[in-house]
C-alpha cells in the first residue's frame, strides 16, 4: 500500500475509522480483494478499485496539458491499439516489443478482452513535460520519481514501454503475459509492460515496487 497517494490513504483511513463493526469488515474484504491484480476477474466489474482510480489519475497527469505536445511527440488519442502503425508513439516502439504485443492482443481478442494503449513511445520533451507536471502535482522530485521517470531513464523514450488499458486487459496480461515475454515491472504501475524474452521459458523477474527501487532508473 506504499505506492498509494498519501491525500487518499488519508482519505480511506477516516473512512475505516468511521466504520463500525460489520461495516468495517466488509471494507477490509473489499480493499484486500480489490487491491490484488491477480485477483478474480469479478474485480474487473467493480466500479472503481484502487488501482482503477490511480491509474486514472495517471492517465490524466499524461492527458492535461499536453500543450504544444501532440501526436508526433508520442500522444496518443483515445482508443489507439497496438495495431496502429500510423500513430508515431505505436510506431517507435521497439518492433520486438510491439510484436509480443500484438501476439498478446490478438490472443486476448479471442476471450473478449481488448487492449488500448494509453501511451507507447514518447519524446523526450514529451517526457520531460510529464516529469515537470509530476513535480508540480506530487510536490517534490523525490515522490514524483516514483511515477514519472527522466528522460533519459525513461523506458517510454527508449521506446522500451507501452502502458496498457483497461484494467481487463492488464489483469489478462498479468495471467498470460509471461507466455509473450511481456513482464509487469513496477508494482505501482499494473498497466506499464516491458519485453522480457526470458519470461517466456522463465517466467518474469519480479517486480519493483516503483521505478525508484529499479538499479537502471538511478540518475
Ligand atoms: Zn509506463
Amino acid at each position: 500500500m506504499t505506492y498509494r497517494e498519501p491525500a487518499r490513504t488519508t482519505t480511506r483511513r477516516i473512512r475505516i475509522r468511521r466504520t463500525r463493526v460489520a461495516g468495517l469488515l466488509v471494507v477490509i474484504a473489499a480493499i484486500a480483494g480489490s487491491l490484488g491484480y491477480h485477483g478474480p476477474a469479478s474485480s474487473s466489474s467493480t466500479a472503481a478499485s484502487p488501482i482503477d482510480v490511480l491509474r486514472s489519475e495517471h492517465h490524466r497527469l499524461r492527458s492535461e496539458h499536453r500543450g504544444p505536445l501532440g501526436e508526433a511527440d508520442g500522444a496518443v488519442p483515445d482508443g489507439t491499439t497496438v495495431f496502429d502503425d500510423e500513430i508515431p508513439g505505436v510506431a517507435n516502439v521497439d518492433p520486438a516489443l510491439l510484436g509480443a504485443l500484438r501476439d498478446a492482443a490478438t490472443d486476448a481478442a479471442d476471450e473478449g478482452v481488448e487492449f488500448y494503449v494509453d501511451s507507447g513511445w514518447r519524446s523526450r520533451e514529451y517526457q520531460q513535460q510529464l516529469l515537470r507536471e509530476a513535480v508540480s502535482k506530487y510536490g517534490s522530485e523525490k515522490e514524483a520519481a516514483r511515477w514519472v521517470a527522466s528522460p533519459n531513464t525513461s523506458a517510454h523514450v527508449s521506446g522500451d514501454a507501452v502502458d496498457i488499458r483497461p484494467f481487463d486487459a492488464t489483469a489478462w496480461l498479468s495471467d498470460h503475459g509471461a507466455a509473450y515475454g511481456l513482464c509487469q515491472i513496477y508494482r505501482n504501475e499494473p498497466w506499464h509492460y516491458e519485453l522480457s524474452p526470458e519470461a517466456i521459458d522463465h517466467g518474469c523477474p519480479s517486480i519493483y515496487a516503483d521505478p525508484t527501487q529499479y538499479p537502471r532508473m538511478q540518475q
